[in-house]
């Protein structure tokens, strides 16, 4: 398990207390990589054991290419392709000598090295931050001007960015509580996650110890996936029995982590009395949660969410296998089918058919950028063109997710959000 500030990696701040200038400290550059930064010596030191091994490589590659800054070669006006493919090189020529894959927080100081915006200039002496993000920076006036209005449009939450992986460094338990109320009747959703949240908050007794901008992007983080759920049911008008069976394809930590945010679809169905919840993937990891205490009132109610584990399969195997259970909705999040298209890695071709095999069982998918939405709803007519309802294409989803993510691979955002486009289709 790694230490929790090391799972975090920003080039701008001390790694270890995540300090930086504003904060009153002088900090002070690893002399091997020269891509990490720290505080104090001390902090160095705390560090060290852990990144001693990787920071040989890195030292490595420099002596290999003759350079001072392991991306010194790039400032020579790469493209943002060429920028990416870079990066990606220059992380798998380390690992490959580290010989072990890189931890997450040391794929981060790769994906996101302290260079130029504009021209990935990497000496570190030229390099100016953000002074209110510390998440970019610049080699020049010039090129902080150049870039202003683009980063303008980002730089709040690239800032809540660094807030939010700053908090999950030190808190205990990160995420706020869940307490959405148990509903008699049904009730429509609002119209967007924001207005769910501003409810909820007005239930919340610890408000005032909220700190918001954090809780509410955490909060949204757990509340996106049963709330994109229950819109798309609401879009859909069909009313379900008591049981509803939910497939969630290519589950991973997301879906799996903190089981309890799906017993919000109990709360706002009042109908429900049994949720089960079959998550598929081969991302699924051995020591997730696997049962979910429900609330005092939903055991009263003798209502059960059960959480199926298909760990390592994909759906078209778990679909032909014998512990099948036919779903009433299919649910595939982030979904990235359009990921790998025509490579060995496409884990989806054989799973796709599956997805919308099932007459009258609608299928959900959600994507991170309009883009990939068209490309993952092309992968999907593909499958199945004639037969299919389209109640939802490609569109904003309004119950997306408000915690942001850096980006690496794309130029023009800096930032991108869980569940941010969602088609709906019906097989019929
Ligand atoms: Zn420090
Ligand atoms: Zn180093
Ligand atoms: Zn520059
Ligand atoms: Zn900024
Ligand atoms: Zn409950």
């Amino acid at each position: 398990m790694a230490l929790a500030y090391d799972s975090y990696f920003y080039g701008t701040v001390c790694h270890v207390c995540k300090r930086n200038d504003a904060n009153g400290v002088k900090l002070k550059r690893c002399g091997g990589c020269r891509m990490i930064q720290y505080c104090s010596q001390q902090h160095q030191k705390v560090h060290w054991p852990l990144h001693k091994s990787v920071c040989t490589c890195i030292r490595s590659v420099m002596h290999n290419r003759g350079v001072q800054y392991v991306f010194q070669r790039t400032c020579e006006g790469f493209s943002a392709e060429d920028w990416c493919k870079e990066r990606y090189n220059v992380m798998l020529l380390t690992q490959l000598k580290l010989g072990r894959r890189l931890s997450e927080g040391e794929q981060q100081m790769f994906m996101f090295p302290r260079v130029c915006k504009v021209c990935h200039e990497s000496d570190q002496e030229k390099l100016q931050d953000c002074k209110n993000c510390h998440c970019v920076s610049y080699c020049s006036i010039s090129h902080k001007q150049q870039d202003f209005l683009r980063h303008s449009m980002s730089c709040h939450w690239l800032k809540l960015c660094f807030y939010v992986d700053k908090h999950f460094t030190k808190a205990k338990d990160p995420y706020p509580l869940i307490c959405v109320p148990i509903r008699d009747k049904y009730e429509p959703l609002p119209c967007d996650l924001d207005a769910f949240i501003s409810v909820l908050m007005t239930y919340s007794k610890d408000i005032t110890k909220w700190n918001q901008p954090i809780e509410v992007a955490l909060l949204s983080e757990l509340l996106t996936c049963p709330l994109t759920l229950l819109y798309a049911l609401e879009k859909l008008e069909t009313s379900f029995s008591k049981n509803l069976v939910i497939h969630v394809v290519g589950a991973a930590a997301f879906e799996c982590i903190f089981l309890k945010k799906w017993e919000v679809i109990l709360h706002c169905l009042p109908q429900l009395t049994c949720l089960d919840m079959v998550f598929i993937g081969p991302e699924i990891e051995q020591g997730f949660e696997t049962t979910c205490m429900l609330c005092v009132d939903c055991q009263k109610k003798g209502r059960e969410l059960s959480t199926h584990f298909q760990s390592g399969n994909l759906y078209h195997q778990y679909a032909t296998s014998e512990t099948f259970l036919m779903p009433d909705i299919i649910v595939a999040y982030n979904c990235g089918l359009h990921e790998c298209v025509g490579t060995d890695a496409d884990t989806w071709l054989l799973s796709l058919p599956f997805l919308v095999k099932f007459n009258q069982t609608p299928l959900i998918l959600t994507s991170y950028t309009i883009d990939e939405a068209y490309r993952d709803f092309a992968r999907i007519l593909d499958c199945r063109k004639d037969s299919l309802t389209v109640s939802l294409k490609c569109a904003k989803n309004p119950f997306a997710s408000k915690r942001p993510y850096r980006d690496w691979g794309s130029e023009n955002c800096d930032i991108f959000f869980q569940n941010n486009f969602i088609t709906l289709v019906t097989p019929h």
